[in-house]
């Protein structure tokens, strides 16, 4: 039996890469060093995979900022506004994912988007109808071929021609189909390239084949790869699909001219069913994918064997993989030098990983796998009784009532009660929370984590920072007022950091998008809020301004979307557990004084089952309420803010006017407010605050664009539910764009009001 992985962390154990092209983006270092950098970790990681056995070794999943990105730049998938430029490759690829705004011009980026079930973030790309895809790069090759420089013949990974045309954006009046012949000879002109440097797989990322597929669908599909595979010569292909199982096109699969077949028997709920229902194809190789790449438990060594020996009734070769990339794992735990061992020991993180992927291979070649001393340890580790249980607790999510998550009186009686309370402006403006994480904050941070501050001086010091920020918000002249954020790490960490059944981890980071990362933390036992979390911050800043200052906290379905949860509890009862913690915490907000209270779902689409028959069950019917408990205690005139970081909710609309929020701000600048006419379409009912501008990016937004933006909000929503906010948090930016940004943002609102009257 092999082994292998779909792809292995690009950031570096301690986030090299990001330091490293952060410092390229402020200009202290050139692209000469930035590839430096990521040639280290590239052979750094090729190097571990190597040691610890893997028998196919990935490669080219290594990228500056992201796959797609790179796939769209690999077949020349180049907007016109980014070449037109003129500045190098790699900061023409830059521009296309950061925006760029400078002598030589002032462009977006590419739109951004979720990837797939997890919080990993694509560059959306985009094609017009003068897109010629063919391919222009030649990173697959270069970076295959410092492997063998290295000695290892690797698996070149590549993103698949279906997904790739899924994922794109078509602008003009073409659509994926139209694109199919061409695509499919690029694809073609890559397999027969890969094959004369002597790759012998091939690895094509297919994870559009987990969604609902139509007949049209799977017709391109089918297509797509009759066309790409016909001229296959010296290389053996592998269509990796992840994220889920394939039950559209299974047999599909099975007939296309593959190799081998990746298949994910971690996400997905009727892989095995598949493949004891239709067999597998004798003549190809079953890529198993049993260790979990999104999570990190260590693996169930029982169930894994128990799964492998029922598929090797059917398939006669098969190859250990992991169930997706492990870009959504941390790197390893040998950086996890504070957690206990009796903690660390249940984890596995990618380098772990490698370990369980040599360690089953052994047990599974073995005469007798259960009699091995891997299997038993793991057994035996498996069979431990973990502290942190709370009867308490789940005795509270047991009685829950249907009249515990509604919310009273009714949306429009509050939405009078709270006009009248805050008498707010037309198009109030406001920001959704953090502001800048300056050096400076992040330093003193750091200080107080190691002992170098005390925690009186920790917290002058926010204090500080807070005040800063009122009178800074008062200066610009926003509305509604926040503290800052100053004392969060992170929107979900910090509240983890908060709970009692959480546990955080020192440098488990995992990319997000580009060069963010964040560390999400572990659900251990049962949750509960063992004291105040926000109150201080929030009281303080209010006794600052007679502004309203909003309370921020973070809902309890984006906590648990973006924690490592527990394979062994529901996530519905995970959920109504950090629930309970969240509602204490607004009621106790209220209780102080705050009389707006916004609690964040960023995250409530993002585990939005990919499939739609089970988006009710196996989400919905748990994720809305328990976001509806968090808030049904409050008094009618306190007012609810919820904020997403997304506007792909066309699909769940009701859903989310059903969270019963009294206010809601979103992502929308990137996608051209086109979820606008969605609202308009549903008589959405919460008041909406569409981001005006994108804060993922450093450019600064001018009053003319940000009132345009105002405009078309203003054709689509009736002027008394708009309000006026940047598209996200601040903390990823530097002052000197926020500053000029908000500022413009202020003035385009008073435009638009002194209009109106
Ligand atoms: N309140 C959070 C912030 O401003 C929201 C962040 C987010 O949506 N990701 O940082
Ligand atoms: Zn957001």
């Amino acid at each position: 039996m092999k082994t292998t992985i779909i792809g292995y962390p690009r950031i570096g154990g301690l986030r090299e890469l990001k330091f490293a092209s952060e410092k390229y983006f402020r200009g202290e270092i050139t692209a000469a060093e930035l590839e430096k950098t990521a040639k280290e970790i590239r052979l750094y990681n090729l190097n571990l995979q190597k040691n610890s056995g893997l028998d196919i070794i990935p490669s080219n999943d290594f990228s500056f900022y992201d796959g797609v990105l790179d796939t769209a730049f690999l077949l020349n998938v180049i907007p016109e506004r980014y070449t037109a430029l003129g500045l190098p490759v790699l900061d023409t690829y830059f521009a296309a994912a950061r925006g760029y705004q400078g002598e030589k011009g002032d462009v977006k980026a590419l739109a951004m988007k979720k990837w797939y079930n997890t919080n990993y973030h694509y560059m959306v790309p985009e094609i017009d109808d003068s897109t010629e895809i063919k391919p222009v790069g030649t990173k697959p090759f270069d970076l295959f071929k410092e492997a063998l420089e290295n000695g290892v013949k690797t698996k070149p990974v590549i993103i698949g021609a279906y997904t790739f045309l899924k994922l794109a954006r078509y602008t003009g009046t073409k659509t994926a189909s139209d694109y199919a012949d061409t695509i499919a000879n690029a694809y073609t002109e890559l397999l027969s390239k890969f094959g004369e440097i002597g790759a012998e797989w091939v690895q094509i990322d297919e994870p559009s084949l987990v969604k609902d597929m139509t007949a049209e669908d799977t017709a391109l599909f089918v297509s797509l790869y009759k066309k790409i595979l016909a001229g296959k010569k010296n290389v053996k292909v592998l269509v990796q699909t992840y994220f889920g199982d394939v039950r559209d096109c299974y047999n599909e699969i099975g007939a296309l001219d593959f190799d081998g077949i990746g298949i994910d028997f971690v996400e997905g709920k009727r892989s095995l069913d598949l493949v004891k229902a239709n067999g597998f194809p004798k003549d190809k190789v079953l890529f198993a994918g049993v260790v979990n790449g999104k999570n990190i438990w260590r693996n169930n060594y029982e169930k894994t064997v128990s799964v492998v020996n029922e598929l090797k009734k059917y398939a006669d070769n098969i190859v250990l993989n992991t169930s997706c990339s492990l870009l959504h794992v941390p790197c390893t735990l040998a950086n996890e030098s504070k957690l206990p061992e009796s903690y660390k020991k249940h984890f596995a993180y990618a380098a772990e990983k490698l370990t369980e992927l040599a360690e089953l291979k052994n047990i599974l070649d073995a005469d007798k796998p259960a009699e091995t001393a891997e299997y038993l340890r793991n057994v035996s580790l498996h069979s431990e009784t973990r502290a942190g249980e709370n009867p308490a607790v789940k005795a509270k999510v047991a009685a829950l009532t249907d009249s515990d998550f509604v919310r009273l009186p009714a949306f429009e009686e509050r939405e009078k009660i709270q006009k009248a309370r805050f008498a707010l402006p037309l198009f109030p403006t406001t920001t959704i929370g953090s502001f800048p994480q300056t050096a400076e904050v992040k330093a003193k941070r750091s200080a107080f984590r190691k002992g170098e501050l005390t925690a009186d001086e920790y917290e002058s010091f926010v204090e500080k920072k807070i005040a800063e920020c009122v009178e800074l918000q008062e200066e610009i002249g926003l509305d509604v007022l926040v503290h800052g954020e100053f004392e969060r790490n992170d929107m979900v960490e910090y509240f983890g950091e908060c709970l009692d059944g959480y546990i955080f981890t020192e440098k488990a980071w995992v990319q997000s998008y580009g060069t963010r990362c964040v560390k999400p933390p572990v659900v251990w036992g049962d949750i509960s809020r063992a004291k105040p979390m926000t109150v201080r911050w929030s009281k303080y800043a209010q006794s600052l301004t007679d502004k309203p200052m909003k309370g921020m906290l973070t809902g309890p379905v984006t906590i648990l979307n973006w924690s490592f949860p527990r394979e062994d509890i529901s996530l519905k009862e995970s959920a109504f557990q950090i629930a309970l913690a969240i509602r204490e915490e607004v009621l106790d907000l209220e209780a102080n004084g705050i009389s707006i209270i916004q609690v964040d779902e960023a995250a409530l689409r993002e585990k939005l089952p990919l499939r739609k028959s089970d988006w009710r069950e196996d989400y919905l019917d748990w994720a809305i309420p328990a976001f509806r408990y968090v808030h049904s205690g409050v008094k009618p005139e306190t007012q609810i803010h919820t904020h997403m970081c997304y506007s792909e909710f066309a699909d769940i609309i009701k859903d989310i006017d059903d969270m019963d929020a009294d206010v809601i701000t979103f992502e929308a600048s990137r996608s051209d407010l086109t979820i606008l006419d969605v609202l308009k379409a549903n008589n959405f009912r919460t008041e909406v605050g569409p981001g005006v501008y994108d804060i993922h990016s450093p450019r600064v937004p001018s009053k003319e664009e940000i009132k345009a933006a105002i405009e078309k909000m203003k054709a689509r929503i009736p002027v008394s539910k708009l309000w006026v906010n940047p598209d996200c948090g601040l903390k990823t930016r530097g002052n000197e764009e926020t500053v000029p940004s908000l500022k413009n943002l202020v003035a385009a609102a008073k435009e638009a009001r002194s209009e109106n009257n």
